[in-house]
């Protein structure tokens, strides 16, 4: 996977998020949140997403 596109979500917590949007063959409905609760992405439909955390100011 290496022609996703991607962007960075940075949440209301202080954690930051890499968010890569993934052509999905079947739909797909789901969503991702963060550790606080808080929703990061959410789809429905031929796409799904991969959130990888990349910064934590809470857990340093
Ligand atoms: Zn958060």
């Amino acid at each position: 996977m290496s022609n996703g596109s991607y962007y960075l979500y940075e949440c209301s917590c202080g954690r930051r998020w890499e968010v890569r949007k993934i052509r999905a063959i079947m739909r797909d409905k789901d969503d991702e949140q963060c550790h606080c609760g808080e929703d990061i992405v959410s789809w429905n439909g031929g796409v799904m997403y991969r959130v990888k955390l990349v910064e934590d100011k809470n857990n340093k």
